[in-house]
């Protein structure tokens, strides 16, 4: 970003254009005039994963309102590498931590997936989606990943997309290390998944490693925390395959 970026960055859903005045969240309200105490005039930075980053000027509207008038475009919208992460849900804090890492690190699309072994069974949704785009806004993405509905690992097999490929983060002691088997593999739309603290069970394993979608990689000689293995797997492929090149 160059430096006359506004400090502040704001992830929103409505259209950005020159004109547009953008409604922001009552959360974002509190946020824009309580915490950073922004006035009339004072510059936001505004982005929504389709019309790339715009400078936008606080403008106020009544008493602990704001609107946000978009003015010039500050960067344009790129295409990130097309990269999801499937994951089982954890305990609060550790999905917590999964979900703002996997979004620094560039994972387009998170998809809670519920495995035999999964020790969380609910997941909010829209909890996580807000901690996505406030990471978003923090790192300086142009985009926040959309958190999607949880489904059974078994179902997102059964359905899976033709042509992505799925990384599945294995801690066998016969998985190929990532980085190679990744660049073996190929470029292409690609997933991967990190399966719960107590691991993947025996038919689940089998299942992904007859997929014939699937590139099976180990993550090192050391047995990851589920969310580390979610950072590292993700900063592997990113370095193999993705934008950390
Ligand atoms: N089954 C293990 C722990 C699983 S660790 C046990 O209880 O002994 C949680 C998840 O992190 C695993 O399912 C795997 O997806 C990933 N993981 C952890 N360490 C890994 C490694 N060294 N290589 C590949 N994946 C790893």
């Amino acid at each position: 970003m160059n430096e006359r970026a506004p400090k502040v960055r704001l992830f929103v859903t409505a259209d950005l254009a020159p004109g547009a005045t953008v409604a922001p969240t009552a959360a974002q309200t509190r946020y824009l005039l309580d915490v950073m105490r922004l006035g009339a005039g004072d510059a936001v930075a505004l982005f929504n994963g389709r019309d790339g980053e715009w400078r936008a000027a606080v403008t106020p509207a009544g008493r602990r309102r704001a609107a946000l008038a978009v003015e010039a475009l500050l960067r344009p919208q790129t295409e990130p590498p097309d990269v999801e992460l499937l994951f089982a849900p954890l305990k609060k804090a550790r999905t917590d931590f999964l979900v703002e890492k996997a979004t620094e690190l560039g994972a387009r699309r998170l998809r809670p997936v519920l495995t035999r072994r999964t020790g969380a069974e609910r997941v909010n949704v829209e909890r996580l989606a807000a901690l996505a785009a406030e990471a978003a806004e923090q790192c300086g993405a142009l985009a926040a990943p959309a958190v999607a509905a949880p489904e059974r690992l078994d179902a997102a097999l059964a359905g899976w997309e033709a042509g992505r490929r799925l990384m599945v983060a294995d801690e066998a002691r016969d998985a190929p290390p990532a980085l190679t088997a990744l660049r073996d593999a190929g470029h292409g739309p690609w997933a991967i998944l990190v399966g719960p603290e107590g691991g993947f069970d025996p038919a689940e394993r089998a299942a992904l490693t007859a997929a014939p979608f699937v590139t099976r990689v180990s993550l090192g000689p050391r047995i990851l925390r589920a969310e580390t293995a979610a950072a590292v797997a993700l900063a592997l492929w990113q370095a193999a395959l993705g934008d950390c090149r």
